[in-house]
């Protein structure tokens, strides 16, 4: 019995990445990005689903990422991979005609010694101070980098969540000294740029977290829904304590449902107090400390004993989860862990 049931809905990420597509000019191209196995969703089925919705370039974060995706997606879609040229990966960018998004002067070395026509991409920093050339490191070796004809220039926003933050329209000012003038394809938004309006858009757009149905893409369809199967269910008396360190003490007579399911399972020991799981219709309290396998809840309310419970849904989606956890939907996704059967919709 696999500890729960993750459903998928691979038609709603299709629509969302249509729906953010429809956001830029036509002229604009929406690409996907798939890293961390599509957001823990699963890369061999998010991103077929996403090439016959029409992507045609795809980011992941590492080489092996990129080699898997070739395996999936055949010979034709644009693989770019956001860690760039490193040491040891030469042959499977080659091998696997891989787009390496070059992010340091040593990596430019690197690539155009190892392979100078293998197509490359250049990540710029543009204020965020995470990967990427500085201004300076770019005004000393664009000649030599553009001579070389990269394929993109990218930057990242670090603050495109939050469409008041001035930090915004600061990077994109910068983004365009560092490029404006260069025949090259231009990409500075992931979801919060793409939402943030055509200003940023240039000539790609790259949103990842939208297609999978959490913030900042607040109008995205829900993606994700996950089922617990009740393992037991028992009586407690008013005064005795529930779990690990009996954190939570009934304070009447009180029913419990133990359920299928842990902090293993990405359900973060940070979740309790406060999180709800939904009986059918009914919400029913996390008591007591989420352990590693198994959670337990107050079912006292209820009628009968229920058979599953659902964690999340399209009406408690991974960003209410994650804020109970004190986290966010990104994170929420990615360690959901691989022990649930998956279930996709649309595959
Ligand atoms: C992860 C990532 C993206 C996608 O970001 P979302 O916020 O998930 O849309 C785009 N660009 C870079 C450089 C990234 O690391």
């Amino acid at each position: 019995m696999p500890t729960g049931t993750l459903h998928i809905d691979l038609e709603a990420i299709a629509a969302n990445w249509r729906a953010l597509d429809a956001m830029s000019a036509p002229s604009c191209e929406t690409a996907a990005v798939v890293k961390a196995d599509a957001y823990g969703l699963g890369l061999t089925a998010v991103a077929p689903r996403l090439a016959r919705e029409g992507a045609r370039a795809f980011f992941v974060a590492t080489v092996e990422e990129g080699l898997a995706l070739r395996r999936t997606l055949g010979p034709e879609p644009r693989i770019y991979c956001f860690y760039g040229h490193m040491a040891g990966d030469t042959t499977d960018i080659q091998r696997a005609d891989l787009v390496p998004m070059l992010c340091s002067v040593d990596q430019l070395t690197r690539h155009l010694e190892a392979l100078p026509r293998h197509p490359f991409g250049l990540q710029l920093d543009s204020g965020m101070n995470r990967l990427g050339l500085k201004e300076a490191e770019w005004a000393a070796v664009s000649d030599i980098a553009l001579e070389a004809g990269p394929v993109l220039l990218t930057s990242h926003l670090a603050s495109s969540d939050n469409p008041s933050s001035e930090q915004n329209a600061a990077q994109l000012a910068v983004f365009r000294r560092m490029t404006d003038g260069i025949d090259v394809p231009r990409s500075l938004a992931a979801t919060g740029g793409t939402l943030l309006g055509p200003a940023y858009h240039f000539d790609m757009v790259r949103p990842g977290i939208g297609l999978y149905g959490g913030l900042p893409y607040a109008k995205a369809e829900p993606v994700v829904a996950l089922e617990l199967p009740v393992i037991a269910c028992f009586d407690v008396a008013r005064g005795e304590g529930v779990g690990y360190g009996a954190s939570w003490i009934a304070p009447a007579d009180a029913r419990i449902a133990t359920v299928a399911g842990g902090y293993a399972d990405g359900l973060h020991r940070a979740l309790q107090p406060g999180l709800d799981v939904m009986a059918g219709k009914v919400p029913c309290p996390v008591v007591g400390r989420v352990s590693m396998d198994l959670l337990t809840v107050d079912i006292s309310h209820l009628d009968s004993d229920p058979e599953h419970v659902s964690v999340l849904s399209p009406h408690h989606g991974v960003d209410m989860l994650a804020e109970q956890a004190g986290t966010i939907g990104y994170e929420m996704l990615t360690s959901l862990g691989r022990r649930y059967q998956t279930k996709y919709r649309g595959l």
